[in-house]
Order: structure tokens, then C-alpha cells, then sequence
């Protein structure tokens, strides 16, 4: 399989979405005026080359937006492949292709949901009157004291605040959360425990 080079650059111009497929078009520095796509479709990125598909870039836990520049519509990512860090930059020709592919790619990182009848954490059953809580950003099912922080988790994509849970506050990258830890909020406790 083809590796691009760590320090070729995609340039991207149209965008066309529709469902979960987003196509975009692009050239890669290295080969010249070669035009091709690049396909974001369920949590894969493929990069296809006269056609064919030579790269595939999995979405997962070690996908990571790792910078970007809003200036020259850069997006700069970094997954690994073969147990290697690679990076790659995407450039976009206009600013709406910059935010339309970042906000998918970020979209891409979401976990999907995982249902359990017990607690991730701390193995407590769910029942009509304990709710199951679901942690955005590692997906697990969660009592309402394990999943109890709420945040904008932007990058995943969301604009409007999500739970998220005791163990993921760890290890998101949240803005000034060690420092300022009021930047999160509690969800109030809406379950009454001495019901039971
Ligand atoms: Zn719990
Ligand atoms: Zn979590």
C-alpha cells in the first residue's frame, strides 16, 4: 500500500455531503497536479489516488486533530499506522471547507454509544428510576454520579454541552480544567436514592 509522505500536503476544493460520506477532492504536493479524493466515510479516512484506494486512516482513540491554521485553512492530523505517529496537513481552499472538514473529522472521533444494563464505573443497575447517563467522549453507559460533568467536548464536534464522565475529565484536554476547575458543570442529581 501506498504511504504518503509525512510532509505531503492535501489541498482540498469541493465538498459534497450527504449522510455520513463527505467527498472531497484533492491534490497532493508530492505527486504533482494529481487530482483525487479524499473520503471520510464511518470513522475511515480514505485516500484514493487515480481511482483507487491507497491509504486508509482509522478514526480512533489515537486519531487527533494536532493543530491547525485558520489562516492558510490548515488542518494538521496526526493517527497511528503501524505502531508509528504519522502526520498529515489538509489544506482547504476557502474558510467553510476548513470548518466543514474540521467539524467532520471531530464528528468522526465521537464514540459510538455502548448500552449496558449496569454502570461502566462502579457496576450499578440501571432501573426505571436510576437513568442511564451516557459519557460523550468514551461512550459508556453511566450512572448519574459516575457520568456527572458537562462540557462543550469540542473536540467531538459538539456545540451544545454533553456529560461526559469521572474518568474521562482525566484526560480530555479541556480548556484551564486544572486550573479553573468551575469551568465544569455538575449535573444536578435529579434521582432520589432513597426511593429504593
Ligand atoms: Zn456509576
Ligand atoms: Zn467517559
Amino acid at each position: 500500500m501506498y504511504k504518503l509522505d509525512p510532509d505531503s500536503k492535501i489541498f482540498t476544493s469541493k465538498i459534497q455531503s450527504h449522510n455520513f460520506v463527505n467527498t472531497f477532492k484533492i491534490q497532493e504536493s508530492n505527486l504533482g497536479e494529481i487530482t483525487t479524493d479524499l473520503r471520510l466515510h464511518q470513522k475511515i479516512l480514505y485516500i484514493y489516488l487515480e481511482g483507487k484506494i491507497v491509504q486508509e486512516i482509522i478514526i480512533d482513540q489515537n486519531f487527533a486533530i494536532k493543530s491547525e491554521n485558520i489562516s492558510i485553512y490548515e488542518i494538521n492530523i496526526s493517527y497511528i499506522q503501524n505502531e508509528e505517529i504519522n502526520n498529515l496537513k489538509i489544506f482547504t481552499n476557502t474558510l467553510d471547507e476548513f470548518l466543514e472538514w474540521k467539524q467532520a473529522l471531530q464528528v468522526s472521533r465521537r464514540p459510538v454509544l455502548q448500552s449496558l444494563g449496569n454502570c461502566k464505573i462502579c457496576s450499578v443497575r440501571f432501573h426505571l428510576f436510576r437513568k442511564r447517563y451516557y459519557c460523550k467522549a468514551c461512550g459508556n453507559a453511566m450512572c448519574s454520579n459516575c457520568c456527572m460533568y458537562r462540557a462543550h467536548l469540542s473536540e467531538f464536534g459538539y456545540r451544545k454541552k454533553q456529560d461526559f464522565c469521572i474518568e474521562c475529565v482525566k484526560i480530555l484536554r479541556l480548556p484551564g480544567k486544572v486550573a479553573h476547575g468551575s469551568l465544569f458543570f455538575h449535573r444536578p442529581a435529579i434521582e432520589n436514592k432513597s426511593f429504593f
